[in-house]
């Protein structure tokens, strides 16, 4: 397992809803988690290593201890808006100014099974919403405004080059 960098096509599946949280889901997560770590993210979700499940993982303290593991989840309620500076694991080297909601009201189960609703502002609520988009194929790319995307097109271009180059078939 690994981290998927764009343009890889799994990034742009509508991941489907896990059916059963058993031990190989688990060990799958654990996995993600030490990617996540890793790679110093604050978020992956499992469209991200190649698994097109609706499930992610959120760490925004960095402790290794505050990791929540979030399977299909759906955010309720939005409220305000926030333009910062957000990066994702699968674009490396990138970051870009994205307006999301400031805080959300949001369910989804754990690994337990156990449904869970949460109220989440500020960077945890960032995260949530930008793991929710990776289940729909959503990237944060599409968020950006014309000229942030513009900014960011020729290192875009790189990725699709290096991309393609290692899929050629010998
Ligand atoms: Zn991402």
């Amino acid at each position: 397992m690994n981290i998927v960098i764009y343009p890889d096509p799994v990034l742009r599946q509508k991941a489907k809803p896990v059916k059963e949280i058993n031990a190989e889901v688990c060990k799958k997560v654990e996995k993600m988690m030490e990617l996540m770590h890793e790679a110093r993210g604050v978020g992956l979700a499992a469209p991200q290593v190649g698994w097109p499940v609706r499930l992610f993982i959120i760490d925004t303290d960095g402790s290794s201890h505050g990791e929540k593991v979030f399977i299909n989840p759906t955010i309720i309620e939005e409220e305000g808006e926030l333009n910062k500076e957000e990066g994702c694991l699968s674009f490396p080297g990138i970051t870009s100014k994205i307006i999301r909601a400031q805080r959300i009201k949001a369910q989804a189960y754990n690994l337990k099974g156990q449904l869970l609703e949460i109220v989440v502002e500020g960077l945890t609520a960032r995260a949530w919403q930008h793991e929710l988009d990776h289940l729909n194929g959503e990237l944060f790319i599409d968020k950006m405004s014309p000229s942030n995307r513009l900014a960011i097109s020729q290192q875009l271009k790189e990725f699709e080059r290096t991309f393609k180059n290692v899929k050629v078939p010998v």
